[in-house]
């Protein structure tokens, strides 16, 4: 799906793009991963294995990694981005297709 983008959502690619994320790389990740729910590095479920820590950006939904080797790998930190992360069952949710 191809949607226009607002200055504010361009504002967003500049800032995903800043913690390490290509487009190319965006259109290899997994829904899982796009939806918050798994690490962009290692692909760990985040619903079980949580201590994750906000990455980068897909469109305006956060992406995560687990805290530590991954997100320094990803965010050149291993505390991520330092954002707050959106509630994981407001993530949950969202993947099932909730209207939030
Ligand atoms: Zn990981």
């Amino acid at each position: 799906m191809t949607r226009a983008l607002s200055d504010w959502q361009r504002a967003e690619v500049v800032e995903h793009q800043r913690a390490g994320l290509t487009e190319r790389q965006e259109d290899a990740l997994t829904e899982d991963q796009r939806a918050g729910l798994a690490c962009l590095e290692c692909r760990a479920d985040l619903r079980t294995a949580y201590d994750a820590v906000v990455v980068g950006h897909f469109r305006t939904d956060q992406l995560f990694a687990c805290r530590g080797r991954c997100a320094l790998r990803r965010a050149g930190r291993s505390e991520g981005l330092g954002e707050a992360p959106m509630p994981l069952a407001v993530r949950i949710g969202r993947n099932d297709g909730w209207a939030w």
